[in-house]
C-alpha cells in the first residue's frame, strides 16, 4: 500500500479495532505485525484435530464494546455452564449460579459451599453491581480486590476456596490485589452474560473484525524497531512515514517504543492435554479450592466447544498461574500429581499435547493502575497509543482502546 494516511503498529484486537473505525470512516491505513498472524494475545493454533487458544481465556458475552462490534452468531459462541466446581477437603464441590441455572435457588441454598451469609452477601454484590453502569464502576474507589471483598463480609473460607482461584484465572493474580474496579467490572459481566468461546477457537474473534478490513492492509511478519519524531524505522532499517502513527503494541512493547516506563506484567502458563474420556463431564470451570499444587484452574473445553476436539476425544486445558522455571516434563509431571489426588489414577493416561507461557499475558492492575480508567490515547502530535493498557486487560479494554485512537486520529486529521 502507498503511503497510507494511519499507520497502526500492532494487529492485536485494540490495532484491529482501531483499523476497523479508520476503514468504516474511509481513512486509508496499514497495519504493521511482527509477528506472523493476526490476533496478539488472543490467537488458536490448530493441533492433530485439536483447537488450541494461546492460554485459556474466554468471552464475556456481556462486552458492551463486544456486543456492538461482533456478529456472535456468526461467531458460533458455545457457553460454559454458569457456576464452579471447586476442589477442596478431597471432593469436587459445586457452586450452583441460582439466577441462570433451572431449579437452581434449592440447590445453591442446600448445597454446603459457602454459608447462607456468604450466599446472601453474593446476592447483594450481585444486584449492586447489576444497577451501577460500568462507567460507575470504574469511578469509584480504588482498594485490592481482597480487601472489597473482606468489608462486604465474606468469609476467608468463602474467598479461599472461590474467589481467590476464581478471579485468580481471570486477574492472574491469587493474592487478589489486583484494583477493585476490575474485580467489580468482572463481577457485573459474569452476572449480566454468558461465558463463551467461538466454535472456532478465540481467534475467531480477531479473525472476525479483520474480515472487515482492506484485503492489503496487514503487513506481518514486520517489527516496528523505534519511532522518531513521526517517523517509523523497520527492524530492517525501513523507514516509514504517515499523517498519524497510532502504537497498537502490548504494554511493554509500545513503552519501548514512545519512550514510557514498562507496566509490570501478569504471567501464566496453559498445558493443553488430550484425554479419552472428559475427568468432568460438564461445560464448568473446575478451581482448586484448597490451593494445593500448581494448577489454579481447569476446563475440559471441548465440553464446552465439540469442535476444540477430535471425535472420541476431549481436551483439556489446565491453568497455572506464572510461567515457572520448571521445564515441561517437571512441571507436567506436578501437574498430573494434582489431577490423580482429584481424578484418580486415569488422569495418568492425559497425553501432553502442548503447553504455552506467556510472560505479559496481561499488564498488572493494581490499585492506581486504572487511574484515570481511561488512559490518554495522544502522546504527541501525530502519535497515538492504544492497547489494554490503556483501558484495562480485557477483550473490551482493549477493543474500546482501539476505538479510542481512531476516533482521536479522525478529530485531528478533520482539523
Ligand atoms: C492467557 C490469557 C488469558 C486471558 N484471558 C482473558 C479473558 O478470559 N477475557 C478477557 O476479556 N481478556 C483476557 N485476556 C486479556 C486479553 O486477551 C488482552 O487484554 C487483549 O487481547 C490485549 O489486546 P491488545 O491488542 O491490547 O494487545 P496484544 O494482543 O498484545 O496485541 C499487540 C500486538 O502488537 C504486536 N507488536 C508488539 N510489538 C510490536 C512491534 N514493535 N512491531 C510490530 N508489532 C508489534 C504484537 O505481536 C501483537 O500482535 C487474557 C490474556 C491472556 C494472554
Amino acid at each position: 500500500m502507498s503511503s497510507p494516511d494511519v499507520l497502526i503498529i500492532g494487529a492485536g484486537l485494540a490495532g484491529l479495532s482501531c483499523g476497523r473505525h479508520l476503514a468504516d470512516a474511509g481513512v486509508s491505513f496499514q497495519i504493521i505485525e511482527a509477528s506472523d498472524g493476526i490476533g496478539g494475545r488472543v490467537r488458536t493454533d490448530e493441533m492433530d484435530g485439536f483447537l488450541l487458544d494461546r492460554g485459556f481465556q474466554v468471552l464475556f458475552t456481556a462486552y458492551p464494546e463486544a456486543q456492538r462490534t461482533l456478529d456472535y452468531r456468526a461467531l458460533e459462541l458455545k457457553k460454559f455452564s454458569s457456576g464452579a466446581f471447586s476442589f477442596f477437603a478431597g471432593r469436587m464441590n459445586k457452586l450452583v449460579d441460582p439466577w441462570r441455572t433451572p431449579g437452581g435457588w434449592g440447590e445453591a441454598m442446600r448445597s454446603d459451599f459457602g454459608g447462607f451469609f456468604d450466599k446472601m452477601r453474593i446476592l447483594r454484590l450481585r444486584s449492586r453491581l447489576r444497577t451501577s453502569s460500568i462507567d460507575q464502576i470504574f469511578k469509584r474507589p480504588e482498594r485490592s480486590t481482597k480487601e472489597v471483598l473482606v468489608s462486604a463480609g465474606f468469609s476467608e473460607e468463602f474467598i479461599h476456596r472461590f474467589f481467590r482461584p476464581f478471579f485468580a484465572g481471570i486477574l492472574l493474580d491469587s493474592e487478589l490485589k489486583s484494583s477493585s474496579r476490575m474485580f467489580e467490572f468482572v463481577f457485573k459481566m459474569l452476572s449480566e452474560g454468558d461465558t463463551a468461546v467461538p466454535a472456532r477457537g478465540m481467534g475467531a474473534i480477531p479473525a472476525q473484525i479483520a474480515s472487515h478490513l482492506p484485503a492489503d492492509s496487514i503487513r506481518l511478519n514486520t517489527h516496528a524497531e523505534s519511532l522518531h519524531e513521526n517517523e517509523l524505522t523497520l527492524s530492517g532499517g525501513e523507514p516509514l512515514r504517515a499523517r498519524a502513527i497510532v502504537v497498537a503494541a502490548d504494554g511493554p512493547a509500545a513503552a519501548h517504543l514512545v519512550g514510557e516506563a514498562e507496566p509490570a506484567s501478569r504471567s501464566v502458563t496453559c498445558f493443553y492435554y488430550a484425554t479419552e474420556e472428559p475427568p468432568v463431564p460438564h461445560p464448568m470451570l473446575v478451581l482448586n479450592g484448597d490451593g494445593a499444587g500448581p494448577v489454579n484452574n481447569f476446563a475440559v473445553i471441548s465440553q464446552v466447544a465439540p469442535s476444540y476436539a477430535p471425535a472420541g476425544k476431549s481436551l483439556v486445558s489446565v491453568t497455572v498461574l506464572g510461567t515457572q522455571q520448571l521445564t515441561d516434563q517437571q512441571l507436567g509431571g506436578f501437574i498430573i500429581a494434582q489431577m490423580k489426588n482429584w481424578f484418580g489414577p486415569m488422569a495418568g493416561s492425559w497425553r501432553h499435547v502442548k503447553s504455552y507461557r506467556i510472560p505479559h499475558a496481561q499488564p498488572q492492575q493494581f490499585p492506581g493502575a486504572l487511574e484515570p480508567p481511561k488512559r490518554p490515547v495522544r502522546v504527541r502530535p501525530g502519535i497515538y497509543l492504544c492497547g489494554d493498557h490503556r483501558d484495562n486487560a480485557s477483550i473490551q479494554g482493549a477493543m474500546v482502546s482501539g476505538r479510542r485512537a481512531a476516533e482521536a486520529v479522525l478529530a485531528d486529521l478533520s482539523r
